[in-house]
């Protein structure tokens, strides 16, 4: 069994290139096969123009005269044959040989060689050809035919160029199925090593190789899944460090206060209590946030999508949010094009509103303004939360999205996390603009 690709191409294209040098190989035993009948046919016909011509010899001379049929015995000799004529009683009339001695020597020599003619060698059999006249058998013809110059040219000519056929493109087809076989199988050893590379936690490897082909393409496709693992792989590793962080300061706070009791440093009374309980209060919120976000993060999963229609939806959720902003004096406004519509799971939409609500509402100074804008934009959908409250430092707004990343303190630095997971999972995104001690704008765009 043959287990290497490269072997299984190379013997492919071998066998592919011997079934080709075999068909010319038949090609060539048909062609010398059709010369062969072809030659035999004109033979025949040629032995039937010299009894046709010893037949009217004989009627011309009423009789076998010798010296008349011996010119046709010469002429036999040229195209390709040695004759013995016979007569009705079987003596020999004239043949080759003795027809050959009435001429002159140079006639004979240029006879004898134009139709190689050999006097040495006279090996073979004699075919007889009866002759007639008025239906009467009136002799008969022997002939012999000569080794056919031109054939055994015409073979060994053929043959000769077959085998250099052989050698020359044989050669050639082994080159190119070594070549080619290499070229097939060289990006695929190169993508196997890459993805046992990755296997082996190499999360860097990639394969160069660009081009449009399929190799190339899976390549791209390669790459690309193994830049998201590289990517998730580093998300991981962070969100486990940001989450080790995050839990150390208020697991430390605790584990002080209680070392300090212990030892009868902090009273043990109710107002300290109070503060360990708090402090489990902010772990717990921090929990709380963590699986908020790795849920979020999941969501693309579990998402179940409905037609939202905006107008009543973002009207309820303001309505929900009236009283905390109104208790903070910052009005809440909402402005919705009608009729608009997204595909999006609504308890994940309300979600995102919330964070960003809330966001804008601890921006927001007092008698300040929120505004929730919905409009359409093409084949989305853009819901703005606006705020006219202390903005975003230009330095600060490209990490907003990160984990854990606050600008003030009392978040978690999670809630712009989760709107962004979200938001994608949906197959939107989201945006910010935002002016320090001015406001700021978060749009989130989704398919409508
Ligand atoms: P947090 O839980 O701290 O609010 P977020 O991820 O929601 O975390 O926000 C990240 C940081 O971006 C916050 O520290 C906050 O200061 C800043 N931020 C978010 N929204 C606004 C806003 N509307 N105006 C000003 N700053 C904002």
């Amino acid at each position: 069994m043959v287990k290497s690709l490269w072997m299984k191409f190379f013997l492919l294209l071998v066998a592919v290139s011997l079934v080709a040098l075999s068909a010319a190989f038949l090609l060539r035993e048909l062609m010398v096969k059709d010369f062969r009948e072809y030659l035999e046919g004109e033979r025949e016909d040629r032995v039937y123009w010299v009894t046709a011509a010893l037949e009217s010899a004989y009627e011309t001379a009423s009789g076998w005269e010798r010296q008349r049929v011996i010119d046709d015995t010469v002429w036999a000799l040229m195209l390709g044959f040695e004759t013995r004529l016979r007569d009705a009683g079987g003596a020999v009339v004239v043949d080759t040989e003795s027809a050959l001695e009435t001429l002159s020597p140079l006639v004979k020599k240029r006879v004898i060689s134009i139709s190689e003619f050999s006097t040495r060698d006279r090996s073979g059999d004699f075919l007889p050809y009866p002759l007639f006249l008025g239906g009467q058998e009136i002799g008969r013809l022997e002939v012999k035919f000569l080794k056919p110059r031109k054939e055994s040219l015409f073979i060994s000519r053929s043959n000769r160029l077959l085998l250099l056929t052989l050698i020359v493109l044989g050669g050639f087809a082994i080159f190119l199925s070594v070549v080619s076989s290499r070229k097939l199988t060289n990006p695929i050893k190169r993508l196997t090593e890459a993805v046992t590379s990755i296997s082996e936690g190499n999360l860097k490897s990639r394969v160069v190789m660009p081009g449009k082909g399929e190799l190339n393409r899976l390549a791209d496709a390669f790459n690309r899944m193994a830049q998201t693992l590289e990517l998730q792989e580093s998300l991981r590793k962070k969100l486990t460090s940001n989450v080790a962080h995050e839990l150390r300061t208020p697991i430390s706070a605790i584990r002080g206060e209680l070392e300090g009791m212990i030892d009868g440093l902090i009273p043990m009374d109710g107002e300290h209590v109070q503060s360990l309980y708090a402090e489990i209060g902010r772990l717990m919120t921090l929990l709380e946030g963590i699986e908020e976000l790795s849920q979020a993060e999941a969501s693309g999963l579990t998402l179940r999508k409905k037609s939202i229609h905006l107008e009543p939806f973002l009207k309820n959720i303001v309505e929900r949010f009236g009283k905390i902003f109104r208790d903070k004096d910052v009005v809440l406004e909402l402005r919705c094009e009608g009729e608009l519509t997204v595909s999006a799971d609504p308890d994940r939409l309300s979600q995102i509103l919330i964070n960003l609500l809330s966001n804008a509402l601890k921006a927001s100074e007092r008698a300040g303004k929120v505004s929730v804008i919905a409009v359409r934009k093409g084949p989305e959908a853009v819901i703005t939360v606006a705020d006219e409250g202390k903005g975003i430092k230009q330095e600060d707004l490209p990490f907003i999205f990160e984990r854990f990343y606050r600008t003030a303190g009392g978040g978690l630095g999670l809630g712009l996390t989760i709107v962004k997971e979200l938001a994608e999972a949906h197959g939107g995104r989201v945006s910010v603009r935002s002016e320090y001690g001015k406001g700021s704008a978060f749009n989130v765009s989704l398919p409508r």
